[in-house]
């Protein structure tokens, strides 16, 4: 699992980050959900090794994360731009983090294997970027971060570049996919419908603080203040 003990980030004097503590339970999908600017991508850059603490702790199955680097983290990272090789096909995309690593060729070739088929793209495999539409290509993108078989997949608004249509048949395969392997999704959002949808629980956040954490039903039904009601759309 993920903890935060009593985390703040400042930027100058404004804390970004401002005292968080919660805790993710290993192989569940938990949303971090708030309006612009309330710390969320802060929280998982930290999560990362992007960004580091200056107050608390962060610790991922049991060890503090602090001084780790995040290319020594057990976490990877999925962005809404998603940075594909343009000059590579989908599979050799995929392969990269594995080639980087020097597994041998019949590993990366059942790993890549395994990871096309989890996001549907087995067909795809020597297609070129270009040649992919954009969902395909966030498929890809999962696929990439998914091969290396993080503990914890960390999410950045991944979908937000997609349009409506397209981001809720996303949504619906991205919490198969995360249910399929497992593996801890920290996903961070400013769509509430997005997370009321796939998260098991949802932190929201309000300027640097957690306001409330819960399931989907107890934050939808039971707004614990006025900010959370009124982000929810709940409020009356
Ligand atoms: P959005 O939904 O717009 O992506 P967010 O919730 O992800 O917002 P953060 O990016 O975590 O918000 O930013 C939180 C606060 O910290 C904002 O006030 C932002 O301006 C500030 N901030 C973030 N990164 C930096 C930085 N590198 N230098 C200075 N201030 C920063
Ligand atoms: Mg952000």
């Amino acid at each position: 699992d993920v903890e935060f003990r009593n985390v703040s980030k400042f930027f100058g004097t404004h804390a970004a980050v401002d005292n968080i503590s919660f805790s993710v339970p290993a192989g569940s999908f938990f949303s971090l959900l708030g309006p612009s600017g309330c710390g969320k991508s802060t929280t998982l850059r930290m999560t990362s090794g992007f960004e580091f603490p200056d107050r608390g702790d962060i610790l991922i199955a049991g060890e503090n994360m602090a001084g780790i680097a995040a290319y020594r983290r057990p976490t990877n990272m999925v962005f809404q731009r998603w940075a594909l090789f343009p000059h590579m096909t989908v599979f050799d995309n995929i392969a990269f983090g594995l080639s980087v690593e020097r597994q041998p060729r019949d590993i990366i070739r059942r790993r890549v294997g395994e990871a096309l088929e989890l996001v549907g793209l087995t067909q795809f495999a020597s297609r070129k970027p270009r040649q992919l539409s954009g969902g395909q290509m966030q498929r890809v993108a999962l696929a990439r971060a998914l091969v290396k078989r993080p503990k914890v997949l960390l999410l950045d608004e991944p979908l937000g570049a997609l349009d409506l249509k397209l981001r809720m048949q996303m949504q619906l395969e991205l919490k198969r996919i995360q249910r399929e392997v497992g593996t801890t999704f920290i996903y961070v959002t400013h769509d509430q419908g997005e997370a009321l949808t796939m998260s098991d629980q949802i932190a929201v956040m309000n300027n640097g603080r957690i306001d409330q954490l819960g399931s989907p039903q107890e934050i939808y039904d039971h707004p614990a203040t006025r900010f959370v009601a009124g982000f929810i759309g709940n409020a009356n």
